[in-house]
């Protein structure tokens, strides 16, 4: 049973009437809340009705208007309220997806990194072709720079990976989890750098030094 039907079955809107303070005479009529009621004009039992401004509805919707809550707080209100007992099949369907095994978790770790250092050293190799100096005067470009520095440190990372050792990409998704994440935020800037300015920066330093 859902939190909406154990409570409509549990609770009266006479009972959660009197829990919120409102006094309920003999009759199970009460001063309505919902408009500027003088004299008792609200029938409570286990519905409610207000004689005066026609408010009608179960006990939820009595709570949600009158604590000004949605329906499922309410419910969840007077639950707690009352004690009532129920299932709440919701949650946990909503929550499974989400909880990852670890397996699941290094699965998808392993994936990640794979991916960002696939990139990366591509990335690398068009660094390495485009920056390089075009005479032995001009200053090495950092981008070709690292691409030298890098190229073999990333076929490393990578062919660890590639390991059928599980316990070995562990230990490099481990150690070098983070790192990945900074190459991938570092790639990112650099890409948004670039379509911000296509022939500033690096490229045209790159192409400039076409003089004898
Ligand atoms: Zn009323």
């Amino acid at each position: 049973m859902n939190v909406f039907e154990a409570v409509k079955q549990s609770v009266t809107t006479r009972q959660a009437a009197e829990h919120f303070g409102i006094r309920v005479g003999r009759n199970e009529m009460c001063v309505c809340p919902f408009h500027a009621d003088k004299h008792p004009s609200m029938k409570v039992d286990r519905r409610f009705h207000c004689f005066g401004c026609q408010a009608d509805g179960d006990v939820i919707d009595f709570v949600s208007r009158l604590e000004a809550v949605s329906p499922k707080e309410a419910a969840l209100m007077l639950a707690q309220a009352f004690s009532v007992p129920y299932e709440d099949k919701e949650p946990p369907r909503r929550r499974k997806p989400r909880q990852e095994t670890p397996e699941q978790q290094f699965r998808r770790m392993e994936r990640y990194c794979f991916r960002v250092l696939c990139e990366y050293r591509n990335q690398l190799g068009r660094w390495k072709r485009d920056y390089a100096p075009k005479a032995p005067e001009d200053d090495w470009n950092p981008l070709f720079v690292e691409a030298l520095q890098k190229q073999d440190y990333v076929d490393y990372l990578l062919d660890t990976l590639l390991s059928p050792d599980m316990e070995e990409r562990a230990a490099l998704i481990a150690s070098y989890g983070k790192e990945v994440r900074t190459i991938e935020r570092r790639m990112a800037e650099l890409e948004a750098g670039a379509a911000a300015g296509r022939d500033g920066g690096h490229r045209s330093r790159a192409a400039a030094p076409e003089r004898p």
